[in-house]
């Protein structure tokens, strides 16, 4: 396959979180541009064809670096090939980034509030950090923008690194970004925390939904943020984004102040 459009990238950092989730840090031998919130297409080009798939960007494009959350799909084409790469491998980028899942400026709305399942907070990460240090640089006590992340996970070990880097963040700029954790019932971990009973478990296992709407609806109360002058977004999962998506359909959020962005069908 030829490597005309594409830049080689080396391993130069993994953290496994759980079996199947781990963040991947490359060092790009030319330089990669993207804006915020978008993507890099990794590749493998080894095969008679180039194997690829896209990937958010966690890390700022200020950071020469690039920084992944991914969650392997043992049944998967790409994945079981990412996760068998040690530090010094080599892979490849796409030229270009892709993806409009980027943050959107209006002057009469400058709240942001943002959804994620657990590999969905990439792109929030490196807007939001991106967004801070740059009203941090401009001394900007005019801007009023703010950011509000709930982070959904099945698991604490979910959230990775980012559930303490956002915390950090937020205590450096607590007028500006409120960044909320929130662990989800599942049946898996029903079971091992709250009971042994099938039928209980099946029951604390439902209220995803319910979860969902409340911490949006909450944090919509205590920050008295409105479809006038917010900024809607979800990310990541597809469950997870539609179950919010919904949410914010039913709190009068349109095409016009909500983004969404889904890894998979
Ligand atoms: C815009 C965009 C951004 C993305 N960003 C990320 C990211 O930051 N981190 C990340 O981990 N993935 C991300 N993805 C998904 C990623 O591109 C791959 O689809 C995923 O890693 C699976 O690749 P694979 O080749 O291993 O599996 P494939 O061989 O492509 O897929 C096998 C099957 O698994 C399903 N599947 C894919 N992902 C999941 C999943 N997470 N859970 C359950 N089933 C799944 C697919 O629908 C497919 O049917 C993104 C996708 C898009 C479109």
């Amino acid at each position: 396959v030829s490597t005309a459009n594409f830049i080689a990238a080396t391993l130069i950092n993994r953290t496994n979180y759980t079996d199947n989730l781990a963040v991947f840090e490359l060092q790009p031998t030319t330089p990669f541009v993207f804006r915020p919130g978008q993507c890099a297409t990794l590749a493998f080009l080894d095969g008679e064809k180039p194997l690829s798939r896209p990937y958010s960007i966690a890390s700022p494009p200020a950071q020469s670096s690039l920084e992944f959350y991914v969650e392997l799909i043992t049944s998967g084409q790409f994945t079981p090939r990412l996760w068998s790469l040690t530090i010094g491998n080599t892979l490849w980028l796409r030229h270009r980034a892709v993806g409009v899942f980027t943050l959107l400026a209006k002057p009469d709305k400058p709240h942001h509030l943002m959804v994620a399942s657990a590999t969905g907070i990439t792109p929030y990460v490196s807007m939001v950090s991106t967004a801070l240090a740059q009203q941090d640089n401009q001394n900007n006590q005019n801007d009023e923008q703010t950011f509000t992340i709930l982070h959904f996970a099945p698991q604490p070990a979910a959230l990775a690194h980012y559930a303490d880097k956002l915390h950090l963040l937020a205590s450096q700029h607590p007028q500006r970004l409120n960044y909320q954790a929130i662990i989800y019932p599942t049946a898996e971990n029903s079971l091992n925390s709250l009971s042994n009973s099938a039928l209980e478990t099946t029951a604390a296992a439902v209220p995803l939904a319910d979860q969902l709407a409340d911490a949006i609806a909450t944090a919509m109360l205590s920050a008295q943020l409105t479809r006038h002058n917010t900024i809607a977004y979800a990310c990541g999962h597809p469950q997870i984004v539609e179950l919010a998506q919904q949410t914010f359909l039913n709190q009068g959020f349109d095409k016009t102040n909500l983004r969404t962005e889904k890894y998979f069908i």
